[in-house]
């Protein structure tokens, strides 16, 4: 409907439809926020196309909407892959790529060090859908390879680990993964694609938590799948059949046929199913600011990874300091993997243990002042937590130290503030600690 001619008497007409012009282009140089839940189609035969996957078009906003289309295109540029898909959130992109891979009575192999969001949805939720989860050492190959099954769909893991920021040996990692025809799925919130292209290592699907660096002003919830358009679901037909079969609920389409590789069925699938079903889309609202974040991805990113690795010296060399967990060190054990991996830098999460123990924790994160106390990373501000009591509480002691961390770590994730500030910052706080431990 497009007539906008304005009678007085009626307003209720006009008032909705005055002054609408559907598909208007207006010029914007920035991407506007399309605050709609749904589209006005063209006629009823472009409808009926679009609900048969024939023709691509708006049609709900669960399904998609414009802010969201360019986040999800600059997104597939930026890891080199042929399609993505925005998520309401990081964790709704893991269970969706997971679930349009993994089905009841099959199995994923995955690091025992994940985010705990991730861990919670492969060994909570997943049981509860009978999906079975090998966790393994994600440093062990021989472990990786050992948990392989004939059931297996997916392997999944991160490139940089949270808190003690590990290095994923992702090709070797892919290897294996490939070896028994099953993709690797990488979580790449850690890293975005400034620091690594999950891609030039093998991997098929990356992830985000866009709520993180993506973003980067801690403003949003948001996530992405992106299909890197490396695995071929056709080379073992019998193993995918939600992509090799007819997909019954859209006219029997066989979306490996009319998708295949480069137009992404994985993704198609992802969407017009568990995103259809589930309801985890993504808002235009915040699909524009994640858009302005990526703006200046690279230059926060950089400066973020420079003054996380400029402070972790620092940390390394303080006497309240008895650890400190980051792959730039030369004496970390993932020095030799960070410069193949990631050769432009380790990225700006990592943590530190303090020498006088567990209890002189809350002693220097409340005496933190430019530093927030936050559940959070990849914001322009820097944060601290205590992750064994908050982000990562449902790890029990043995899985705390199997994953190299204790009551005793503090992670940090560095934000823009001058570097001189943090580390000022930091010092006074562990001063604070050796005042008060000298007073006991
Ligand atoms: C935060 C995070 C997630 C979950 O993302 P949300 O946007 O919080 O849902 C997944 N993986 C990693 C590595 C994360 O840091």
């Amino acid at each position: 409907m497009t007539d906008d001619s304005f009678a007085p008497d009626r307003p209720a007409t006009t008032q909705i439809h005055g002054g609408v012009v559907p598909r208007e282009a207006q010029n914007t140089v920035a991407t506007p926020i399309y605050q709609t839940a749904a589209y006005e189609f063209d006629d009823l035969a472009t409808a009926q196309a679009i609900f048969a996957l024939e023709k691509t078009g708006n049609l709900y906003s669960r399904n998609g909407n414009p802010t969201q289309s360019v986040f999800e295109r600059r997104m597939a540029a930026l890891e080199g892959g042929v399609a993505a898909l925005g998520t309401a959130s990081g964790q709704a992109a893991v269970a969706v790529t997971l679930l349009s891979l993994v089905r009841t009575g099959q199995h994923v192999v995955a690091p025992a060090q994940l985010y705990g969001g991730t861990i919670d949805l492969l060994t909570d939720a997943f049981a509860d859908f009978g999906i079975e989860v090998t966790l393994v050492d994600q440093d062990d190959l021989d472990a990786w390879r050992a948990a392989v099954r004939p059931n297996t769909r997916a392997f999944f893991a991160e490139g940089i680990g949270n808190p003690t920021a590990t290095v994923l040996p992702m090709a070797e990692v892919a290897e294996i993964a490939h070896a028994a025809g099953v993709p690797l799925v990488i979580d790449s919130t850690l890293a975005t694609p400034v620091l690594q292209r999950p891609k030039e290592f093998g991997a098929d699907f990356v992830v985000h938590s866009a709520t993180k660096f993506l973003g980067g002003h801690g403003s949003s919830i948001a996530g992405v799948i992106v299909d890197l358009g490396t695995f071929d679901f056709g080379a073992e037909p019998a193993k995918w059949p939600q992509f090799t079969e007819p997909y019954t609920r859209v006219g029997g389409v066989v979306l490996w046929e009319r998708f295949g590789r480069e137009k992404s069925a994985f993704l198609v699938y992802a969407k017009t199913k568990w995103v259809h079903d589930l309801g985890p889309s993504l808002s235009p609202f915040n699909s524009f600011q994640i858009l302005q974040g990526i703006e200046t991805l690279d230059l926060r990113v950089r400066r973020q990874s420079d003054s996380a690795l400029a402070i972790a010296e620092f940390l390394s060399a303080h006497p309240a300091v008895s650890k400190v967990n980051h792959p730039g060190l030369p004496d970390s054990p993932y020095r030799s993997l960070a410069e193949r991996y990631l050769p432009n830098g380790a990225g700006a999460v990592f943590s530190f243990d303090l020498a006088a123990g567990e209890g002189a924790v809350a002693t220097v994160i409340d005496s933190l002042k430019v530093f927030s106390l936050v559940a959070n990373i990849g914001d322009v501000r820097s944060l601290v937590i205590q992750p064994a009591t908050t982000t990562h509480s449902h790890l029990k002691a043995d899985q705390l130290r199997e994953a190299g961390f204790s009551r005793a770590t503090i992670r940090l994730s560095i934000g823009l503030e001058d570097v001189r500030d943090l580390i000022a910052d930091l010092g006074q706080a562990l001063d604070t600690v050796d005042a008060s431990i000298g007073k006991d």
